[in-house]
């Protein structure tokens, strides 16, 4: 995966960051007497991307290549990072831990994650918080990324995996609804997908209350209040019950749950959810009408929906009607969980949160604990229990019960809800490691930060949203003294005299033990290797055998529950924990934008990125910016009842008029978690990022 001439090298890898995963070659030219090599992206085809590329895509290598990397350890001595070797690295975290466990004991340590590691390093940071550290505070980035969607996936189908259906479904749909979901900022290359089922004649409705990139594309824009959007799906499934467009049969053989669904349903009013979503009861009617009557059709959702403080519930409503109409299990009809991290599904898979070990088998189950623990070669009573989830973590840290937090290709300071109070906890830590490649507000912070390789510089597997493992082998040699996530992980286990259970040499040899703990789970790797995937387009899991061609699409003859059927579930017409007052007059959003990925840490340094959007923004509707004398371009105070940012005022009647968005990508001053809501899902443990109360004011220098 990479060839090296007369000075030119040719790098074969995938972009790192959204979850489509697109392949891309990259050449890397030095010209004689040139001092700094110049780059040439190509995108290459793979099944996913089918050879395309976005801006992000084609930026990728900037923030890898051109500086700016965390080269050697630092540890910081009186205020200041000082370059210190590996050994005084390792030796300051082994004689920290150790103290902090034996004062305050073993779960006194907390391991944070992300959704962007590589399946190996985040199956491997799962087994070093059980097995080299025994505690069990672990949990990661994708809590806020997926977990509304996979808890509802495994409650009512018994499975979670982002695409129940291969991409090529989509051109297969009659009706498509994308609920929640900007494709056209956040996986810009899977837009031809939907271009060409709409080509094809299908039905596009989107649910978001900004219109977008994505709802451009719809046949039918609902508008819906931000936090609504179960109680419009109420709205969908009553229609489509009250004018019989459901599928009887479907109902009958695979669900369960009707009577009672039917019975919630007959006692909600169309008109009191039209009032409720702020969505006319004509569009609603309408938008029941064209998914009910089509014969095949899907239904995506993404943070939209999910980043609710009813996010589990709000997917479930969606799997409602899905399950009504009987639009599972076939070409053309199924769901997906559009998942934004690079490795959002594999790194929910293998261990890294809370209440899961490999293979999504879950900590509490005494089999389960049996199994992975066989597979690691430790008594299953040695296996700690249930942790907490991320934001829960940081209240944690806050109330000192976690002292010591070592944090991996993550950046909790800006990614989480209430930052000021995440900043505060963090600050009050005996001792902070990160282990990153960038530098990042949270790296700020630490007292020991550990280089990292990038994409670029390491082998491993990520499985992109279709839940489809794909292999990214490294092009180009680690940047100055950086390690692998994996080869941090098996130096400090070995270091606390837990060497016999990481003596992994490369990447290849973590996805073995990986196959291996996984199999017989729900994810079940056990048929896919390393060999396979490189001469395959990808393997979808679940693979349970070596010569098992992988499961494209889920569900075609049952679900994997006791009764083998799903589950149909009342929703209530919840509101959101945060409604707006008089002294906050206005919802806020959040999400992403084109150019920038996560909390831009990667993105703001690429060049080419960062000049598109060189700082966040409050889109706002110019009637309501005439309301609060706010002018255009100009900076604003957007305060919550946690805090306060101060952002550019950008004027868009593409947004509703009680309701502000401000992008997620900047740090410090412009940090909108800085006045997000911290409820969360009392399921999922999502927080409510998607709606709070706001007031915008203008930003007044005294
Ligand atoms: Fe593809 Fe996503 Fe990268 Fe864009 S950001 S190139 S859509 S993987």
């Amino acid at each position: 995966h990479q060839v090296e001439q007369n000075g030119v090298r040719v790098m074969d890898t995938q972009c790192p960051f959204c979850s489509v995963q697109c392949k891309m070659q990259i050449i890397e030219e030095r010209g004689a007497g040139e001092s700094r090599p110049s780059y040439q992206v190509i995108p290459k085809p793979n099944a996913a991307s089918e050879g395309r590329l976005c801006i992000k895509g084609m930026n990728a290598y900037q923030h890898v290549l051109t500086g700016e990397r965390i080269e050697y350890p630092l540890l910081k001595k009186d205020g200041r990072f000082e370059r210190v070797s590996w050994e005084e690295a390792y030796e300051a975290i082994v004689r920290r831990f150790t103290q902090l466990r034996s004062l305050y004991g073993q779960h006194s340590i907390g391991l944070y994650g992300g959704g962007s590691l590589t399946n190996e390093s985040a199956y491997l940071l799962g087994k070093f918080a059980r097995v080299g550290l025994r505690t069990k505070y672990i949990d990661y980035n994708g809590r806020f990324c997926m977990s509304a969607a996979a808890s509802a996936g495994v409650k009512v189908f018994g499975m979670d995996r982002g695409l129940t259906n291969p991409l090529s479904d989509i051109e297969r749909a009659d009706c498509i609804i994308l609920a929640g979901t900007n494709i056209a900022e956040c996986q810009p290359t899977l837009m031809p997908y939907f271009t060409r089922a709409k080509e094809k004649g299908a039905f596009l409705i989107a649910i978001d209350p900004r219109e977008t990139g994505t709802t451009r594309m719809a046949d039918l824009h609902l508008r819906v209040r931000p936090g609504m959007d179960a109680t419009l799906a109420n709205g969908m499934l009553k229609v489509l019950l009250e004018e019989g467009l459901t599928d009887e049969a479907f109902i009958q053989n695979r669900t369960e749950g009707f009577a009672e669904l039917k019975e919630h349903l007959d006692s909600l009013e169309l008109a009191e959810i039209a009032e409720l979503s702020g969505v006319p009861e004509g569009l609603i009617r309408k938008a029941a009408f064209a998914y009910g009557k089509a014969s095949t059709g899907m239904i995506f959702t993404a943070r939209g929906v999910e980043q609710q403080t009813d996010g589990h519930m709000a997917v479930r409503n969606f799997l409602n009607l899905i399950l009504l109409t009987g639009k599972i299990g076939r070409p053309g009809c199924g769901y997906g969980a559009v998942t934004g991290q690079g490795n959002g599904q594999g790194g929910r898979e293998h261990g890294q949160k809370a209440d899961q070990l490999p293979g999504y088998r879950l900590i509490e189950n005494p089999e389960d604990r049996a199994y992975v623990a066989g597979v690691w070669g430790i008594d299953p009573a040695e296996l700690p229990g249930k942790g907490v989830s991320a934001y829960e973590m940081m209240q944690k840290v806050h109330e000192q019960e976690i002292r010591a937090l070592f944090v991996m290709g993550s950046n909790p300071i800006v990614s989480n809800p209430n930052a000021n109070f995440v900043e505060e906890g963090l600050k009050k830590l005996d001792f902070l490691v990160i282990a990153d490649f960038l530098m990042s507000e949270t790296a700020q912070l630490a007292d020991l930060i550990l280089p990292a390789t990038a994409y670029l510089e390491n082998t491993g597997t990520m499985t992109n949203l279709e839940g489809r493992v794909l292999l990214r082998e490294a092009s180009r040699p680690a940047s100055g003294e950086a390690k692998h996530d994996w080869q941090i992980l098996c130096d400090l286990a070995s270091r606390l005299d837990r060497a016999a259970f990481f003596p992994f040499a490369d990447a290849e040899e973590i996805f073995e033990e990986l196959r291996l703990a996984s199999r017989g789970g729900t994810a079940d790797y056990y048929g896919i290797t390393y060999d396979r995937l490189r001469q395959e387009e990808g393997v979808y899991w679940p693979c349970p055998e070596p010569g098992h061609p992988g499961a494209e699409r889920l569900f075609e003859e049952s679900f994997p529950l006791a009764s083998r059927k799903a589950y149909l579930t009342p929703v209530e017409n919840h509101l959101p924990k945060e409604l707006i007052s008089p002294d906050y007059p206005l919802f806020l959003t959040t999400g992403r934008v084109l150019t920038q990925y996560l909390t831009g840490v990667q993105t703001r340094r690429s060049p080419a990125l960062a000049a598109r959007d060189v700082e966040s923004f409050v889109e706002i509707h110019p009637s309501t910016a005439r309301k609060y004398r706010l002018e255009e371009g100009t900076l604003v105070a957007v305060a919550s009842r946690r805090g306060e940012i101060y952002v550019r005022c950008r004027f868009s009647s593409d947004i509703r008029e009680d309701t502000v968005f401000v992008p997620m990508h900047w740090g410090d001053t412009q940090n909108v978690n800085k006045i997000t809501l911290d409820a969360l899902d009392p399921t999922c443990r999502m927080p409510g990022f998607k709606v709070c109360a706001v007031h915008v004011t203008p930003f007044l220098l005294n």
